[in-house]
């Protein structure tokens, strides 16, 4: 059996751990800054705890568990890793360059089951939640690339949209969120960390009754059930009007913006009638809604969806703005590395494998 990452507990877990075992409170102020400031990655480099704690800690946790398998890096800085967990599955982690900071992108799950028809995520089923450990290691092992850089920089935004659904794991995603929120630890500001998720109604409510300053996204890409259902067959179980009731209740309880996240597939849900429907169904709530158009990253085993046009984007970018609708346009990041979510892992896997087994 793998022993269990020590990044895995929150502040209060790790010293109700350590009491437990017969441990001073305080050793849990010391450990979590070995962990997070120093950022060792042994426990025997924990130089003011006694022997017999590193001991009880190495009985049954590790620090790391993740082993970087690949790393690209673009030339907008971009870098994406490719990281082995301990049962030999592969994730990615996505480092981005902006000038408002370093921000990463961590995956919650091995594949994802929600299965969106242009998702290079959903070409393999879930097979397995990430533990909340195996999250925040993301962060760690990023964090150690920039420090191992000398330059002294600091992860300072953190979004949650690689591989997975983060709301189809939930009391992982929260523990994740708050180890790295710790201002005791890495101290990554709520408002500077994004989850996204494809509208797992029932599950924004208990996010909105967190009332936490943590932002959320939701891929929205149709204003309409017909054209959402078709490229999201989760519009099933949660139409736009759940989904809509939804976001009314965490915009009462929170008053917060949300982000909508509307991928710009040619000729699929990118017309001015498509636009003009979006602004209708936000109208309002429009004071705290921005809606991020995302050019569609194309997805080989996908080859029915294109990119938009441009000059498409535009317009309907100009239909928003023209009613009202706060918006922009995210151009990606790292367009020369695969960095579209589990583009990377898919064509990994799928270089193992022999074409005839599996889905993909
Ligand atoms: N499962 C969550 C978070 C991960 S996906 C969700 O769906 O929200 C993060 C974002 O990337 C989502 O908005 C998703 O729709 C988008 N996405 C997925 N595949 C993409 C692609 N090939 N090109 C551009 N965006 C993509
Ligand atoms: Fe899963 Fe999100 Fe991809 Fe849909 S877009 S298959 S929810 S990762």
């Amino acid at each position: 059996m793998m022993k269990q990452s020590i990044y895995g507990l929150a502040y209060e877990q790790l010293q109700q751990w350590l009491v437990e075992h017969g441990e001073k409170k305080f050793r849990a102020q010391q450990v979590w800054d070995w962990l997070y400031k120093k950022r060792v990655k042994y426990f025997s480099e924990m130089h003011n705890v006694n022997k017999e704690c590193i001991a009880l800690l190495e009985e049954h946790f590790q620090i790391e568990t993740l082993e970087e398998e690949l790393r690209q890096e673009s030339k907008d800085g971009t870098i994406k890793f490719l990281f082995r967990l301990a049962d030999g599955n592969l994730i990615e982690t996505v480092l981005m360059r902006f000038n408002y900071g370093l921000s990463v992108c961590v995956t919650t799950q091995v594949g994802c089951n929600i299965g969106c028809s242009f998702c290079a995520s959903g070409l393999l089923s879930k097979s397995r939640d990430l533990t909340a450990g195996e999250i925040v290691g993301q962060i760690m092992r990023v964090q150690a690339h920039l420090d191992q850089q000398g330059k002294d920089e600091r992860v300072s935004h953190i979004v949650v949209m690689g591989i997975g659904e983060p709301f189809d794991n939930y009391d992982n995603l929260i523990n994740f969120l708050t180890v790295v929120n710790d201002q005791k630890g890495l101290s990554i500001g709520a408002r500077h960390i994004t989850v996204s998720t494809s509208g797992l109604a029932h599950k924004i409510y208990q996010f909105a009754d967190l009332n936490s300053q943590v932002n959320l996204a939701i891929s929205l890409h149709a204003p309409n059930n017909d054209l959402r259902t078709r490229i999201m067959k989760i519009n099933r179980a949660f139409p736009i009007e759940k989904l809509m009731d939804a976001v009314h209740y965490y915009l009462d309880k929170t008053n917060r913006r949300i982000t909508y996240e509307y991928i710009m597939l040619r000729d699929v849900n990118d017309r001015e009638k498509e636009a003009l429907e979006l602004a209708e169904l936000l109208k309002d709530h429009r004071h705290l809604a921005y809606v991020n158009l995302i050019p569609y990253n194309t997805v080989d085993e996908h080859s029915e969806y294109q990119r938009s046009h441009s000059e498409t984007i535009q317009v309907f970018y100009e239909t928003l703005k023209r009613e009202g609708i706060p918006c922009g346009v995210r151009w990606e990041n790292g367009a020369d590395i695969d960095a579209a979510c589990g583009q990377l892992r898919s064509k990994q896997i799928n270089k193992r494998r022999p074409p005839s087994c599996g889905r993909v």
